[in-house]
């Protein structure tokens, strides 16, 4: 990948614990300052991802998607989790009010539901999580591609 040292892999899972427990592993070698971009469609499981994440961060409160309140924050695990659901937000100006810039670049972790609505203020060393269905495969069967890493 352009050379800059980062890889790309691939995890394929077919079932919820499975999407779960790559998150966990994920959380547990997350990085103050990361921004983790979590693509994929409605229902492919961005949201289990991010509970696994969380748990793997040392957080035990639940986790779900903040659809109506687009971040809610983590402050009891290893680091801060920024948890974002973009998914009803109108513009840039809305994510400058929710105060994002002190998410993504401060001491904590931000997980990002739905980047493609706020692309423009995404950084550019943001990890990317694209999750796809293969209903092929079965109705379980996910395609994880994890880019971005060290
Ligand atoms: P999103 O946040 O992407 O809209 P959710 O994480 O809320 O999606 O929901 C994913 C749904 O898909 C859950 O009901 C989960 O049980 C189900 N599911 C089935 N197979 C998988 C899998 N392999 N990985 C993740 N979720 C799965
Ligand atoms: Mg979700």
């Amino acid at each position: 990948m352009e050379g800059n040292g980062k890889k790309a892999r691939t995890v394929i899972t077919k079932a919820p614990q499975e999407t779960f427990a790559l998150g966990v592993e994920l959380g547990k070698k997350a990085k103050p300052g990361q921004v983790y971009c979590l693509n994929g469609d409605l229902g492919v499981g961005k949201t289990v991802l991010t509970q696994g994440f969380a748990q793997g961060l040392g957080i035990r409160e639940p986790v779900n998607s903040p659809t109506f309140t687009i971040l809610q924050s983590y402050e009891e695990g290893r680091l801060p989790l920024h948890h974002f659901d973009v998914y009803r937000v109108g513009d840039v100006e809305e994510m400058e009010e929710i105060g994002y810039e002190d998410c993504f670049y401060g001491a904590g972790v931000s997980l990002v539901e739905w980047p493609g609505l706020v692309e423009e203020i995404l950084p550019e060393d943001a990890l990317w999580i694209t999750i796809e269905k293969n209903l092929e495969m079965g109705f379980d069967y996910r395609k994880i591609t994890v880019e971005g890493e060290d």
